[in-house]
């Protein structure tokens, strides 16, 4: 909730001037900024590589289910260690996905929040989902990059 600067009172989200004490307010505020004041590139990339560290995670779960099968003949319990770790990869790469969608409000500090998530968790899922987790890991990283250099027009 926006508020006046003055006066400190709630401010209606479409005004220019506080009702309260009449203070002109400083950046009026708006509503969802359109799609062309968004940091699209950095929103896709970072969707893509989230995408990337999920699907990656998963495939390396069910991979190294069927490895830890086999695996498990000399060492038990590596099957359920391998599917555990790979089950990070989903679940950041799935944050890594929130991340992408608060970049995508185009609003500032939730860009640079979810900036923030996204490079943080495909950093930490790529290392966890394989091969397509790498590729997701760059991509995000790249994304998150961006969103965080990106300035408001
Ligand atoms: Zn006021």
């Amino acid at each position: 909730m926006p508020y006046c600067a003055n006066c400190g009172k709630d401010l209606p989200l479409s005004t220019n001037f506080c009702p309260h004490c009449g203070t002109r307010v400083a950046s009026a505020p708006t509503a969802a900024p359109r799609a062309s004041e968004r940091p699209m590139a950095a929103f896709i990339l970072s969707l893509l590589g989230g995408i990337f560290i999920a699907i990656g995670g998963l495939a390396t779960a069910v991979l190294g289910a069927a490895l830890g099968a086999l695996v498990s003949l000399f060492w038990r319990g590596a099957g359920a260690l391998i599917a555990a770790i790979a089950f990070l990869g989903l679940t950041f790469g799935m944050i890594a996905i929130v991340g992408a969608t608060m970049i995508n409000s185009g609003l500032r500090d939730k860009v640079r929040t979810g900036s923030i998530l996204v490079i943080v968790f495909s950093i930490v899922g790529g290392l966890f989902s394989g091969v397509i987790g790498i590729v997701g890991l760059i991509l995000g990283l790249v994304g998150g990059i961006l969103g965080l250099t990106w300035q408001q027009a």
